[in-house]
């Protein structure tokens, strides 16, 4: 076999398809955020805004947070050194677990190295040790949610994204004795939309199902505390298990889930990827505390972030921008072809300096490509502006529908 030939045929496929991915080469700039250097492939630059970064607060430049990791370097060096187990254990990882649970209000927390280790390990994990269980799975559930079930090997049953009446009859379906799981997350990153979070642990309870939410795109942004969805709606006592990450609104990085001890404690003991890979750097976890007190602490950063949100969509609506309906701090717009709107992106990026990833499949349906939008409380008015002129002229000119 050719294995090269082989593996360029599959290259040149996602490129005819319009969806090959080309990375934006960026050097974010401390202190500057939301601007960045681009590194054009020629190897020049320029300056650009960013308006898709999941580091929805500004919080990986945050002094409070750079000065933890500062003095975490001195204190403890670069790496852990090793898996939990074997000399990996650091004072900052107990420290920042013992944190986790308590935002939360869980009895313990466990950390991984991301978001998406923590869900695959953790639902994995906790099916296979549930011989029998069937899981019950949002359609738009996040691959690293669909990896963990998938390697668990259990049975799984797929309701249409937040039909409540849809999961009620898959439930119904199925014997009433057998062990149940109900995975989803609270804000959908790609749609801005919301889980009917009460409505769903009614159902878990009604036939005797654990829990499983991924706050990821809530965790730091929603609730007086900032511990997402089910904090705002009073529900957390509900969840059995929260994941989240500490990548995105808290811009430092590594996962987490928080729930009861002894199903954290058997994830622990079971789950391969958390036994055999090397823990997160102690200093990555100095940040990230320090990062989850002051968003904890911070409210006003919230009520800033989502007021941004609230006046992006406005200026889109106003000039017929086609904006999905998110409830939540995203700001989705629908293209609806691969080709459009990575021509719009690169317009963007090279004409204008306006730097918004496109989206594609598989993180979105074949048919449903767009731009998302992610406005921080660093977005200023005149950003705004600047954005939504931009948009309502590449919608001319490329012809792009309009919002009736
Ligand atoms: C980004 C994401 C994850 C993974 O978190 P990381 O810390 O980035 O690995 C998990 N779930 C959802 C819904 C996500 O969007």
């Amino acid at each position: 076999m050719d294995y090269r030939s082989h593996f360029r045929a599959r290259i040149d496929g996602l490129k005819e398809e319009g969806r090959y991915r080309v990375f934006a080469e960026l050097a974010r700039q401390a202190g500057r955020f939301p601007r960045a250097t681009r590194y054009r492939p020629d190897g020049s630059t320029h300056e650009v805004i960013v308006w898709c970064s999941n580091d929805y607060l500004g919080m990986g430049q945050n002094p409070v947070v750079l000065e933890a990791m500062r003095r975490a370097i001195d204190e403890v060096g670069a790496g852990a050194g090793g898996t939990r187990n074997i000399s990996g254990t650091n004072h900052y990882h107990v420290l920042l677990e013992r944190e986790l649970a308590d935002l939360h209000d869980k009895e313990a927390g466990l950390l991984f190295t991301s978001g998406y280790n923590a869900n695959e390990a953790a639902l994995s994990t906790l099916c296979r040790l549930m011989p029998g269980v069937i899981v019950f799975s949002d359609a738009l559930n996040h691959a690293s949610m669909i990896e963990g079930i998938l390697h668990s090997k259990q049975e799984k049953r797929i309701f249409r994204h937040n039909d409540v009446a849809h999961l009620r009859e898959l439930l119904e379906a199925e014997d009433g004795d057998a062990p149940k799981i109900i995975a989803f997350e609270s804000v959908y990153s790609m749609e801005g939309d919301i889980a009917p979070l009460a409505e769903i642990l009614d159902l878990a309870e009604e036939f005797g199902a654990l829990t499983y939410l991924d706050e990821v795109h809530a965790v730091g942004l929603y609730g007086q505390n900032g511990a997402g969805i089910a904090e705002r709606e009073g529900l957390m006592d509900r969840v059995d298990i929260i994941n989240g990450t500490l990548g995105k609104a808290f811009g430092v990085g590594g996962g987490y889930v928080t729930g009861p001890e002894v199903m954290l404690d058997a994830i622990r003991s079971f789950a391969p990827g958390f036994i055999f890979s090397t823990s997160l750097s102690p200093v990555v976890a100095a940040g990230a505390l320090a990062s989850v007190r002051h968003v904890r602490a911070h409210n006003e950063l919230r009520v800033r972030h989502q007021e941004r949100a609230q006046r992006l969509k406005t200026l889109f609506r106003d000039s017929g921008i086609p904006v999905m309906p998110s409830e939540s701090h995203i700001v989705p717009v629908m293209v609806g072809d691969p080709r459009c709107v990575k021509e719009g992106s690169d317009a963007l990026l090279e004409d204008y300096g306006i730097y918004v990833q496109p989206i594609n499949f598989p993180t979105v349906p074949k048919g449903t490509e767009r731009m998302r939008f992610t406005p921080s409380p660093l977005h200023t008015d005149e950003m705004l502006r600047d954005l939504a002129a931009a948009l309502n002229d590449l919608w001319s000119k490329l012809h792009l529908e309009r919002a009736a």
